[in-house]
């Protein structure tokens, strides 16, 4: 027999799946704080639960564990990057950053991607498979198990594609909300994409009070066309209606992140004209010197040139902030502790 993933269940489908094995809908509650709360290993430390049903659960169901293949801490700022290994022994990873108003997990959605951008180490292996929500949730479980540390804020700007694992996402989202369990609010999690369209506006409808997170990265479609493949896709002009519609069902502001690639996208005209598409929108630019990564043809923006970009950006009425460099010695740059590691293996 197939045994279930029970930490894969929202509290309504884990009612639902104690409902049809033949137990009372309220050990959901009971099992959903064990697993996710508690995050107990095994059926057997479920205390308030009788030995029958924990013996039915054990025949029927198991409880994702992750591992952590390895640790990489900063020496410079105490961030945490963790190689992670899920049941078929693929790998993701997760970045766990501390900050004064908290600590902030960067969370992985797939093993690979398919989006292909130029700039981005998680592309270059190409796509395995779409995470779970169990797995995806999973890391933030894992994580503060291993560090015992509490998590206040999620960003899936890990490994993948997030708006292409629609579905796994949200269930983790509503997953990690829950009170019982993580019980992180959806205004601390933010979820980017490279910009799925009719995804934005399937996000949208959900109404979950998350923040979206726009990679823009190039303000005319055929500078993005060349740095992303998405852009062949979607325009800059329907990305920015369906963010508006985001904005007007929501009521949430959206962060636009902003790649600085030195000779691609950093002049005065970039600014002006980034200034132009986000005018009269609620929306924040963060600002981010593009990580070189191994092989990579592009280089970063130098610190003053980025600094002047902020400045013009504010200075034309557009909320801009630099993204802290956090870990820039231990491979923070999404993608590159796994694509060693898969370069290690082969
Ligand atoms: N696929 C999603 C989320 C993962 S990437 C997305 O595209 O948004 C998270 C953020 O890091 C995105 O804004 C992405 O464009 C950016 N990113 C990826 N590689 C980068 C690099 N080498 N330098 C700077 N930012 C990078």
């Amino acid at each position: 027999m197939v045994k279930v993933d029970i930490c894969d269940m929202t509290i309504p489908e884990l009612e639902e799946y104690i409902e049809k094995i033949g137990e009372k809908k309220f050990h959901a509650k009971q099992i959903f704080k064990w697993l996710h709360r508690e995050k107990v290993d095994s059926f057997d430390e479920m205390t308030d639960i009788s030995k029958s049903l924990r013996e039915k659960l054990k025949e029927k169901a198991y409880i994702l564990k992750l591992s952590v293949i390895e640790c990489q801490t900063s020496k410079k700022d105490g961030t945490m990057k963790f190689l992670i290994a899920l049941d078929d022994k693929a790998a993701i990873e997760s970045v766990l950053m501390q900050y004064h108003h908290g600590n902030t997990i960067c969370i992985s959605t797939q093993v690979g991607c398919r989006m292909g951008c130029k700039f981005c180490a998680s592309t270059k292996d190409g796509f395995e498979r779409s995470l779970k929500a169990s797995e995806i949730e999973g890391q933030i479980r894992t994580v503060e198990k291993y560090t015992n540390k509490k998590i206040s804020n999620v960003v899936y700007m890990g490994i993948g594609e997030p708006l292409d694992n629609f579905d796994n996402v949200v269930r983790s989202i509503k997953i990690i909300n829950e009170p019982l369990g993580l019980g992180i609010g959806a205004r601390h999690i933010s979820v980017s994409t490279c910009g799925i369209v009719p995804k934005i506006y399937e996000l949208a409808k959900e109404n979950i009070q998350c923040t979206l997170s726009i990679s823009l990265h190039a303000t005319t479609d055929e500078k993005r066309k060349e740095i992303m493949p998405i852009a062949n896709k979607y325009s800059i002009e329907e990305l920015l209606t369906a963010c508006k519609e985001y904005i007007k069902l929501t009521g949430r502001r959206i962060s636009f992140e902003y790649a600085l690639i030195a000779d691609k996208n950093d002049t005065y005209e970039d600014a002006l004209s980034l200034a132009k598409l986000l005018k009269g929108m609620i929306a924040h630019v963060n600002l981010i010197p593009v990580n070189e990564i191994k092989n990579g043809v592009y280089k970063k923006t130098n610190k003053e040139a980025v600094n002047r970009f902020m400045k013009n950006l504010n200075d034309l009425g557009i909320v801009t902030t630099i993204r802290r460099e956090l870990g820039s010695d231990i491979d923070a740059a999404c993608g590159q502790l796994r694509k060693k590691y898969i370069e290690g293996k082969k």
